[in-house]
């Protein structure tokens, strides 16, 4: 814990806080009479509190983010160089650090070839749908517009990322939203909208959006975007063939693929860089933004294959026919300088091969929790990224009550282990327990978490 903060100074810091910072997804009528929580510090895969209380992180900073740990000085050093020999410098140049962090993340996703460098996941998958928006202007006279998205997939918090949501309840209070976004139905095995199972579901969940597809026109889809493992909405990854499939159906309709990595990208998954690299599907777009960098810089990017890089640049008589876009911060340099660094310490530490052990700890540590917990109905993950899914009744899938999963959250907490439940402000629909602990995570690490969970679950529960 920081010994050169006093008691005084942590006293005006809290009061600061509460008197002048909006949270991220915070009711703050608590806080008028409680206390936020101020993370001071942080080292490997433990945070320190303003009342000096530690916690074993099992969400890397709150939203899978923190993927190489705490205090690591090495990128801290590559970013600080970088400061002082150039901060920043936006519009058509390019910098060191930019141009050797693409070579870097293009090494890792063959078939893919272009970086374009933005500051937040929203934004990366906004570039995304603009370019779509542009070929589709460019190429099919405006026809071919529209973005499929599915039921229970996040692609960001801006309003047109937001128009591609597919979590109803996120959205609520803040339409109308954009046109030319269209749901297509999720693919969630433990939920199955039908009779079926394994490869039998994941062929009737792509039929159902090739349904879509037809009764919109394939002559007006320019996209489908979906997530490699639906992070927010419940961590659910697909079943065996289905990726595969969806694939073939890009390619049947002439439809772009793109993929949201925000999450699931650099490592998250285990084995490979990328999520969509476990099931040898070939996308146009894959966006990443949390574990670019692990936080210690604002990075994300929106990764293309040649393509789609090519219609922006085959014809020059037209002064139009180029990505008219910029980011402002797309420019700051810290963003790759860290990322570069990250990636070397993911390669140098083995964390990919790390993550995958780790992953196969926690899933299977869960399982047996769910042998003495009925109120754990799945177990579900890959790599470090994992969710285990109460429920009041196992035969009728029932959603647990949110306020008791909340309980069970904040029990942890207590006990000093931070673990996340997605989609918490909404009843029903917020009964998975997250876990993405960082990739360097120990098998003590996750027998703490595990351990911890039961704990919590048998208080809250029996
Ligand atoms: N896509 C996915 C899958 C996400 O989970 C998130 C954020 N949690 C985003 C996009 C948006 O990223 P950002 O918050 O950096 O805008």
């Amino acid at each position: 814990m920081d010994g050169n903060l006093s008691a005084n100074d942590i006293s005006h810091i809290v009061d600061a806080d509460r008197a002048h910072v909006w949270h991220h997804l915070t009711q703050h009528k608590p806080f008028e009479t409680g206390e936020p929580r101020i993370i001071i510090e942080g080292k490997g895969m433990r945070v320190w509190d303003q009342k000096g209380k530690e916690y074993l992180d099992a969400v890397s900073g709150g939203v899978w983010t923190v993927n190489v740990g705490y205090g690591r000085e090495s990128i801290a050093n590559a970013v600080r160089d970088q400061l002082i020999k150039l901060p920043y410098f936006a519009g058509s140049a390019g910098s060191v650090p930019g141009a050797l962090f693409a070579e870097k993340l293009i090494s890792k996703m063959p078939g893919m070839s272009r970086v374009y460098q933005t500051n937040s996941g929203s934004e990366a998958n906004e570039k995304a749908f603009k370019m779509v928006r542009q070929i589709s202007h460019k190429r099919y006279g405006g026809k071919k517009y529209k973005i499929l998205y599915r039921e229970r997939d996040y692609h960001g918090s801006t309003l047109a990322t937001m128009s591609a949501g597919g979590q109803d309840e996120r959205n609520a209070q803040y339409g109308p939203f954009a046109p030319g976004f269209v749901r297509v139905p999720h693919c969630m095995e433990y939920r199955a909208q039908w009779d079926l199972t394994g490869e039998a579901y994941a062929a009737a969940s792509v039929k159902a959006i090739e349904e879509v597809i037809l009764a919109e026109g394939a002559d007006t889809i320019g996209a489908l975007c979906l997530e490699p493992v639906t992070a927010g909405g419940g961590v659910i990854p697909a079943p065996e063939g289905y990726w595969p499939l969806i694939g073939e159906l890009c390619r049947k309709y002439d439809i772009l693929l793109h993929i949201d990595e925000v999450v699931c990208g650099v490592g998250r998954t285990g084995t490979e860089w990328f999520g969509y690299q476990h099931y040898g599907v070939e996308p146009d777009f894959v966006t990443m933004a949390k574990g670019v960098a692990s936080g210690y810089a604002a990075i994300a990017c929106c990764v293309t294959n040649e393509r789609v890089f090519e219609m922006f640049k085959d014809d020059t008589t037209d002064p139009l026919n180029y990505f008219r876009d910029i980011s402002t911060f797309g420019g700051c340099t810290a963003g790759p300088a860290a990322a570069l660094e990250c990636f070397r310490i993911i390669e140098d530490e083995n964390l990919l091969e790390n993550t995958t052990k780790m992953g196969a700890r926690m899933v299977a540590n869960l399982w047996e929790l769910a042998e003495h917990h009925k109120v754990i109905g799945d177990v579900r993950g890959l790599g470090l990224f994992c969710g285990a899914e109460l429920v009041s009744d196992r035969a009728t899938k029932e959603p647990m009550d949110e306020k008791l999963v909340a309980q069970v959250v904040a029990e942890c907490g207590a006990m000093g282990v931070i673990i996340g439940a997605t989609n918490r402000s909404i009843p029903g629909f917020n009964n998975t327990l997250c876990f993405s602990p960082a990739l360097i995570s120990t098998e003590d690490d996750i027998d703490q978490i595990c351990e911890t969970v039961g704990k919590a679950l048998g208080k809250v529960f029996g």
